[in-house]
């Protein structure tokens, strides 16, 4: 009889000091969170009011791949091999070729058509790396929302103004990577 009291004592005093256990966790918690609150109160916004304020993305980050040009005579250094076509893993790239007309010139190909479907290119660099000519590069361009898919298929013209007007990153692997100079920003 005096043993059952016992039990029942103890039983009840676990109880209690399991409620007042999770009552000050909770509170602990509650402190937690409210400091949590008020430290980032006090600190600048990251959000930016899109489209008047536009995000720059960090050096190196990868959005369309573009078309990269000689400097000099301000021809595609592209020489339609299709390397990177074959490497595109979704097989987003779509290269047309001919001959040249001037018989001397033979060798080497026009680029008639040159594009790259962004609905499906997953941004993995490949293509960059499987070029032999540095010939085609990753922009830091990332808006490409369109009412239709068609209008997120990027041609040769487009390629081409991207690269002059956006930041590239050379990144190859097994290379130190030297980065291109970041470019004014319009
Ligand atoms: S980044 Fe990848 S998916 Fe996109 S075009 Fe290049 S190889 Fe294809
Ligand atoms: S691998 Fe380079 S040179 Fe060959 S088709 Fe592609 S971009 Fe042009």
């Amino acid at each position: 009889m005096v043993d059952q009291g016992r039990d029942a004592w103890i039983e009840r005093r676990d109880d209690v000091g399991n409620h007042i256990k999770g009552i000050l966790n909770g509170g602990f918690g509650l402190i937690q969170g409210m400091g949590l609150t008020l430290k980032h109160l006090f600190e600048p916004p990251i959000t930016i009011q899109y489209p008047e304020e536009r995000w720059q993305p960090a050096h190196g980050f990868r959005g369309v791949p573009v078309l990269t040009i000689d400097e000099e005579t301000g021809e595609l250094k592209c020489v339609g091999c299709q390397a990177c076509a074959r490497a595109c893993p979704p097989q987003v790239i779509h290269i047309e070729t001919s001959r040249k007309a001037d018989p001397d010139d033979r060798k080497k190909l026009n680029i008639d058509e040159f594009s790259i479907d962004m609905s499906r290119c997953m941004l993995c660099n490949l293509c960059v790396e499987a070029c032999p000519f540095e010939a085609i590069t990753m922009s830091d361009h990332y808006e490409m929302a369109d009412y239709e898919l068609e209008g997120i298929v990027f041609d040769k013209e487009e390629l081409v103004e991207l690269y002059k007007r956006t930041n590239t990153a050379m990144i190859l692997a097994g290379h130190s990577w030297q980065p291109d100079e970041p470019q004014d920003q319009e």
